[in-house]
């Protein structure tokens, strides 16, 4: 099955990043938000992210262009009709989800793949919402998307092996680098990531380092391009701690319990770059 056209729900960080890799790559695109606002602020960001390509001679004028011109923008859902493939990226919360799935899967035809962004809902518990959860899967793009290669491909419990092979073969096509994962909390990569950032958190709250020293250390013991704790301003602490309690309550184990300073400094306010204090201050 090859994907032509896709459908991408959610114009927003995740949504238009997804879209203008998809458009640059040949693809054809229909972004869907809910409001006229919502379309045109993705479209405008991802026109702005084409023109920095053309300053640093990534792409020429002509691709910026012809990408421009693949990307429909959208408030209709009727709009996904004709595609291949569609990936929901809109707002992280449960029941939204599943009410814009019933949406697409009332639109799209039996051979469409619905794909889903999330970072921390079940893939088994979305694909049980639409009518043919075999062709239901999780592709998890990493922020920024133009800029990050990895997408983990997350197979539902009836995620079916001829789905799985096509959304790997176009995350291939769009540049990406695909890596296959069973649905789990936090699949692979946050899974391994955040408890590491937990861990940094209690070796600063249990006073063994400075938070520029654990930093430090993290980058020059192991070669990591940021440190833990700068990683987890950038992030966001509440988005940290969320991820902490998904874990926590996912598996039912105390080795995933966030950090009691991580949940101070988001009862405090301290979010990160975001509120201009976290670890450090911006
Ligand atoms: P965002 O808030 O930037 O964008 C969400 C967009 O969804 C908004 O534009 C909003 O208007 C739109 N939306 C809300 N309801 C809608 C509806 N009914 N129909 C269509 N659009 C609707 O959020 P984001 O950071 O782009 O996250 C989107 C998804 O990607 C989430 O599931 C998130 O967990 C996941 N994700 C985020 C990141 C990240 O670093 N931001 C990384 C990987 C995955």
């Amino acid at each position: 099955m090859a994907i032509q056209n896709i459908g991408v729900v959610g114009a927003g960080t995740m949504g238009n990043g997804i879209a203008q890799v998809c458009a640059l790559a040949g693809v054809g695109v229909v972004m869907v938000d809910i409001s006229t606002e919502a379309v045109e602020r993705g479209l405008k960001t991802v026109a702005g992210s084409l023109d920095r390509m053309v300053k640093k001679e990534k792409i020429s004028e002509a691709d910026k262009a012809a990408a421009l011109g693949r990307i429909k923008g959208s408030t209709a859902y009727a709009d996904l009709a004709g595609t291949d493939l569609v990936i929901e990226a809109a707002t992280e919360n449960e029941g939204l989800k599943l009410r814009i799935l019933k949406e697409i899967d009332g639109i799209v035809p039996a051979t469409t793949v619905i794909a889903t962004n999330t970072s921390s809902i079940s893939i088994t518990k979305l694909a049980a919402s639409v009518s043919s959860p075999s062709r239901f899967i999780g592709m998890h793009f990493f922020n920024p998307v133009p800029l990050m290669a990895l997408v983990e491909l997350i197979r539902g419990l009836q995620t079916s092996d001829e789905t799985v092979a096509a959304v790997q073969a176009f995350a291939t096509a769009i540049g990406k680098t695909p890596i296959a994962v069973k649905n789990s909390p936090g699949f692979v990569v946050n899974r391994i990531l955040c408890p590491m950032i937990n861990e940094a958190i209690f070796t600063l709250q249990e006073g063994l380092a400075s938070a520029a020293d654990i930093d430090e250390g993290m980058k020059l013991g192991c070669n990591h391009p940021i440190g833990p704790l700068a990683l987890a301003d950038l992030i966001g602490l509440d988005t940290m701690l969320a991820v902490m309690e998904v874990f926590y309550d996912g598996f039912n184990d105390p080795k995933y319990r966030p950090a009691p300073l991580l949940k101070e400094m988001v009862d405090a306010g301290y979010l990160g770059r975001k509120t201009g204090q976290g670890f450090y201050q911006y």
